[in-house]
C-alpha cells in the first residue's frame, strides 16, 4: 500500500494531519497522578493527549506525530510510513535507526518511539525522516519490548500542575502517573545491524 500523498509528496502514516489536532483540556493534579478534564487512564494507568482520528483531512503536519497511529503501529509493528505489516524474517521485525553515536553495545537495548518500516517502504523512510537523514542503519529485532510511554512530564503543586520536560518513562514506573502520553516507546532486544542494499545511498561515507 502506498502511504497517502499531499501535493505530491507521501505522507507518513503516523504523521498527524491539522485537522486532527485538538485543544489540550484542562490538565490538574488529581488524587493518583495528572488528571485530564473529560478524558481517562487507559487499563495501563496511562493517560494519553487527545488527537482527532481525521487521516488526510486538511494539511499535514510533518512534525507532528500522530499519538493513536504511532500506538496502533508499536503495539501490531506496523510500518510507519503505510500502516501495513512491517518486514519480518528470521532475525527479526526491520527498523531503521539512527547510526550510533559510540554507545556502548549499540543497537542492543536500544530505546525508540520511531515503530518499525516495511521493505518496500524503508528507502522512502530513510528520506522522509529528518533524524535518518545521512545516517540511517537498517537493524533486525527479535524482541521488540514495547513497554514504556514518551511524553509531557507534570510536576504537582498542591491542586495546578505545571509542565515538565518531555521524557521516556517505563510502564512500570510510577512517574508514569505524571505524564501526559503521547506515543509508545519499544525497547530493542536481540538486535542485529543488517545490510539493506536500498539504504546505501544514505549511509554516510
Ligand atoms: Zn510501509
Amino acid at each position: 500500500m502506498t502511504p497517502f500523498a499531499f501535493k505530491g509528496h507521501p505522507v507518513p502514516y503516523i504523521a498527524a494531519w491539522s485537522s486532527e489536532i485538538v485543544p489540550l483540556p484542562r490538565v490538574y493534579a488529581a488524587p493518583d497522578g495528572l488528571g485530564l478534564a473529560g478524558h481517562a487512564r487507559d487499563t495501563d494507568g496511562v493517560l494519553w493527549k487527545p488527537m482527532g482520528i481525521r487521516q488526510a483531512m486538511g494539511r499535514p503536519q510533518y512534525g507532528i506525530v500522530h499519538g493513536p497511529r504511532q500506538r496502533r503501529c508499536m503495539r501490531r509493528l506496523l510500518c510507519q510510513v503505510c500502516g501495513q505489516p512491517a518486514d519480518r524474517d528470521e532475525q527479526g521485525v526491520l527498523w531503521l535507526l539512527e547510526a550510533s553515536r559510540g554507545e556502548r553495545g549499540w543497537p542492543e537495548g536500544q530505546v525508540t518511539t520511531h515503530p518499525p518500516v516495511c521493505r518496500p517502504c524503508a528507502g522512502l523512510a530513510a528520506q522522509l525522516c529528518p533524524h535518518l537523514q545521512g545516517k540511517v542503519v537498517a537493524v533486525r529485532v527479535g524482541r521488540p519490548v514495547v513497554d514504556a510511554v514518551y511524553g509531557q512530564r507534570y510536576v504537582p503543586e498542591r491542586t495546578v500542575v505545571h509542565p515538565g520536560p518531555a521524557d521516556v518513562v517505563l510502564n512500570s514506573d510510577p512517574a508514569v502517573r505524571w505524564m501526559l502520553g503521547t506515543q509508545l516507546a519499544a525497547s530493542l532486544l536481540d538486535a542485529t545491524v543488517v545490510d539493506l542494499p536500498e539504504l546505501r545511498a544514505e549511509v554516510p561515507a
